[in-house]
């Protein structure tokens, strides 16, 4: 997608969350970042230089995060800019490349004269939910689009609707106490069973030279680990709404 389209998008969502000079520059410079210096993503043996069309989720969602994290600890300006550069991955993905991106250079051109739609942008502020899995199932569902119409539709719809997740600060009531119970039972009953099980397990097979208490433990442990998703999956909301240190 074009600068011009990029940044385009991102005035009407600047426009919509009201945002002063400040943050409104952190956020448009975000939104062409991705562009201007190509990420790249390294660690122990690899580095890889990130795809804009089909850019791996967890490197959009590591800007989530960051934004996420810094809006709660009140540094906006950082916040801004790493939203600016998740959405500039939504957008780019809603994008298709084409048949050997033979297509892909007139579609850019002719995306780029067109108008936002505000409608779209609207209806992303009204139809979201503050949570990390909103962003990801939104990610997931930023498919690449060939009519211009579509593209422009669904990059203004995702990118406004991310927006809204990720800057609305609100802390859903009764969140603490459910997260406290769940914690609760994952410290006194899931681990003591998980690690027991597995302790006689193990000290059984080794005494009867017979696998299947360590297996039956493995078992045990699986179903202790799966009964026990609640907790971890409200453990990322807990974090979504800072209630735990990181
Ligand atoms: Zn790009």
């Amino acid at each position: 997608m074009k600068w011009r389209s990029h940044i385009s998008i991102g005035k009407a969502i600047a426009d919509m969350l009201d945002l002063p000079p400040g943050e409104r520059k952190a956020f448009l410079d975000g939104i062409v970042e991705p562009d201007r210096h190509k990420e790249r993503v390294n660690g122990p043996g690899y580095s890889y230089r990130v795809s804009h069309h089909r850019p791996r989720r967890r490197v959009v969602m590591l800007h989530v995060w960051m934004a996420r994290r810094s809006f709660l600890r009140n540094n906006s300006y950082l916040g801004y800019r790493h939203l600016g550069m998740a959405l500039h991955y939504i957008q780019d993905k809603s994008t298709s490349k084409g048949f050997l991106g033979l297509s892909h250079d007139r579609r850019e051109e002719e995306l780029a004269g067109l108008e936002v739609p505000t409608e779209a942008i609207e209806r992303g502020f009204k139809k979201y939910l503050s949570s990390p899995e909103f962003v990801s199932r939104s990610l997931e569902l930023s498919k690449p689009q060939k009519d211009v119409h579509h593209i422009m539709a669904q990059a203004c719809f995702r990118s406004a609707a991310v927006a809204a997740a990720i800057t609305d600060l609100r802390r859903p009531s009764g969140l603490e106490e459910k997260l406290r119970s769940l914690r609760r039972s994952h410290r006194l009953v899931h681990i003591p069973l998980m690690v027991g099980s597995m302790a006689i397990g193990f000290s059984l097979s080794l005494a009867w030279w017979n696998a299947i208490p360590l297996v039956t433990a493995v078992i045990i442990s699986m179903i202790v680990l799966y009964r026990d998703r609640p907790y971890r999956q409200l453990d990322r909301v807990a974090s979504w709404h800072g209630l735990k240190r990181h």
